[in-house]
């Protein structure tokens, strides 16, 4: 199959994870990489009534010169991390221009209580569970999985001939 862990490989050669681990370095990588500003809100996602993504958590706001990922203030640093990360995959992934659904997941109460600060005008696309559908989600999802796990878990020495065996063995 053409899995997540071929794509999470290529995109993690394009766009580094750091090691040490940041999320904040990580996102200033992936920021640079789509030449778009990317603004981390914590957030009481509360009110979005579970329309974000995953477990209801996490939104990409996609404004015309910039995006912001919202994320839920109150959970875990671990959690946190893991609803950015699946933003992020959604990003990489090019899940923005392809989402199937509503062109707004949220509507513009919900997102202006949530966000009094941004001017609606600019935002293009509010990007939550709904408009991406199951595929989409699945593979933001993994990709989150696997960037938390590349982020916590240093290479072996030798990774880059074990992937290289591997891959072969694969064929
Ligand atoms: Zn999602």
């Amino acid at each position: 199959m053409s899995s997540m862990a071929d794509r999470f490989r290529e995109l993690s050669d394009a766009v580094p994870i750091p090691r040490p681990w940041s999320l904040d370095a990580y996102v200033a990588v992936v920021a640079e990489y789509r030449k778009r500003p990317i603004t981390l809100a914590p957030m009481d996602t509360s009110g979005l009534g579970g329309t974000g993504c995953g477990t209801g958590s996490g939104l990409w706001i996609a404004r015309h010169d910039d995006d912001i990922i919202v994320y839920d203030r109150d959970t875990s640093p671990w959690h946190a991390q893991h609803i950015v990360l699946h933003e992020v995959g959604h990003m990489l992934l090019d899940h923005g221009q392809q989402h199937t659904g509503q062109p707004d997941a949220v509507g513009s109460d919900a997102l202006s209580r949530l966000l009094p600060s941004i001017s609606l005008d600019s935002v293009r696309r509010v990007l939550g569970r709904d408009a991406y559908g199951d595929d989409y989600e699945r593979d933001a999802e993994a990709f989150a999985d696997a960037a938390m796990l590349h982020a916590t878990q240093p290479p072996p020495p030798n990774s880059s001939m074990r992937r290289t065996f591997f891959r072969g063995r694969r064929r």
